[in-house]
């Protein structure tokens, strides 16, 4: 690991902008460490690296003309592979869209090649974002960096790992129900899921419309704080946009780390604690409790009794919307083709094109959303889903009303063994029981490490805010995050074993 994989982004920044290293130095360094550790984590589906020292050369000669560059101009960053890239193969950890090359960038792609930052590559994911393993993707396994045979979390797997093992500094997610959030909490990272409409949809690969968002995995607060701003504002190309400028999310930050909590109000939330978490998981999360009440803040319960609800909501709301997100993948307009050697008439190539090219879990959600929404059945089942929702928003509201931010841990377990849950969906959804809540109302969460678990594996925790309020998720995350690094004498992830090297 060279020194440079190691700086933080915001630290990697400052070192740019005083000319004490060129952004293709930098650049090369976290391809030289992916070459060097990717074979045994495998975060990448594709690696740029051509791309990615054409616009660090750029920036370079830019910044030594003397032009006003973005803060992070020259810092790499990877993207998950559900966000479409031009001339950068897309395909959602999917076989359907295996050679797919999108004509156009995603709005946070063209933010991200606009700032400057060089993108090292796709990374991994479950397939159409479905699962909280990356084990759903085509593409194979991505291995946790605390340990090769474990999960690294998933929708977002890919994304967390490269961040977790020094591969890129800053990466983008996307979370649905938790695809940020839960591989930051397993691979000890900082993820964060922005308020819903806050970052532009436009080019996502959509899996639910109306409740994905991408957000950043870095790990640092801070980080994510200057990712967020980056990526994040209005966007005409996408309905969903708000339309409001984003908070102080930088300024939170740094005003977090420094400035103590006192008179902020932190709402335990009752209903996510208890039965089905680890004892190590519960431990670590009362321990950052007391530093939070020790820096100044009051801590207090909230019931927010609709939550049993989320998940099997999630559950319908869902595959309702990804069976008719997913209708396009057809052999018609995108990647895969398959043709039936005998009649091979449109609807048949579209039955061999979805029958090869989706993966078990994708066509598990595409049966499921059809029945539920189909004519006999919608108000049974997706109706019922939709008011459950409200009711959940409701809850929001109201423990909003007695706390500035709810904390959580954010997954019930430490990272477990590849392999383990593959064989039964239901215990790979029950990983999003946390996380679930907040895509269902479209508040923003934020997930940081709060320590190791008793089988020395990263536990998550997780900070939610009112919808646009996301400062507070930075103010309130810079501040733990700042008395946690002080009573282990550094980051957590300085605590992970070295990976092999080649
Ligand atoms: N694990 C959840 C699911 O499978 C969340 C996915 C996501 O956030 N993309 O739906």
């Amino acid at each position: 690991m060279s020194d440079l994989t190691c700086l933080t982004a915001a630290a990697l920044a400052e070192s740019l902008a005083a000319g004490e290293v060129s952004s293709v130095e930098a650049t090369q360094a976290h391809l030289d460490r992916i070459g060097a550790v990717d074979h045994a984590v495998h975060a990448f589906l594709h690696v740029s690296t051509d791309e990615a020292l054409a616009t660090a050369r750029d920036v370079d000669e830019r910044r030594a003309r003397g032009e006003q560059l973005h803060a992070l101009a020259g810092v790499p960053i990877a993207v998950k592979d559900v966000v479409v890239t031009r001339g950068l193969p897309t395909t959602a950890g999917s076989r359907i869209l295996e050679g797919w090359v999108p004509p156009y960038d995603a709005t946070l792609v063209e933010k991200i090649k606009a700032a400057g930052l060089p993108i090292l590559g796709k990374t991994n994911m479950d397939e159409f974002a479905m699962g909280s393993s990356t084990e759903h993707s085509a593409y194979g396994n991505t291995h946790n960096p605390w340990d090769l045979d474990r999960i690294p979390g998933g929708s977002g797997g890919g994304s967390a790992a490269a961040v977790g093992a020094y591969e890129a500094p800053l990466a983008i997610g996307t979370d649905t129900g938790g695809s940020i959030r839960q591989p930051a909490a397993v691979t000890g990272t900082v993820g964060v899921k922005p308020t819903y409409g806050s970052v532009s949809r436009y080019g996502l690969i959509a899996l639910a419309s109306s409740l994905d968002q991408a957000g950043p995995v870095t790990r640092t607060v801070l980080d994510s704080a200057l990712l967020h701003e980056l990526i994040g504002g209005h966007d005409p190309r996408d309905s969903t946009s708000i339309a409001e400028p984003l908070p102080a999310l930088v300024a939170a930050a740094r005003r977090g780390a420094t400035a103590g909590l006192s008179g902020v109000r932190v709402g335990v939330i009752t209903e996510l604690q208890g039965e089905g978490y680890q004892p190590g998981v519960l431990a670590r999360f009362e321990e950052s409790l007391e530093l939070l009440r020790g820096a100044g803040a009051e801590i207090v319960e909230v019931s927010c009794p609709h939550f049993t609800y989320a998940l099997a909501a999630y559950y319908l709301i869902l595959p309702a919307e990804a069976s008719s997100n997913l209708a396009k993948f057809d052999g018609m307009r995108f990647g895969l083709r398959v043709v039936p050697e005998d009649n091979p008439t449109a609807e048949r190539v579209m039955a061999a094109t979805r029958g090869q090219g989706f993966g078990d879990e994708v066509k598990r959600r595409v049966i499921l959303g059809t029945y539920a929404l189909s004519a006999g059945y919608y108000d049974a089942y997706y109706g019922s889903a939709q008011k459950v929702r409200t009711l959940i928003q409701r809850d929001f509201d109201a423990a909003f009303a007695q706390a500035d931010v709810l904390v959580s841990p954010t997954a019930p377990t430490t990272a477990f063994k590849l392999g383990e849950k593959l064989d039964d969906p239901l215990a790979m959804y029950l990983n999003d029981v946390a996380t679930i809540p907040a895509n269902l109302a479209g508040v923003p969460g934020l997930s940081l490490p709060a320590g190791l678990s008793d089988d020395g594996l990263p536990v998550g925790f997780q900070v939610l805010a009112p919808a646009k309020a996301d400062d507070r998720l930075y103010r309130v995350g810079a501040a733990l995050e700042a008395m946690l690094e002080n009573t282990w004498g550094g980051p957590l992830l300085a605590q992970a074993p070295e990976l092999e090297t080649r």
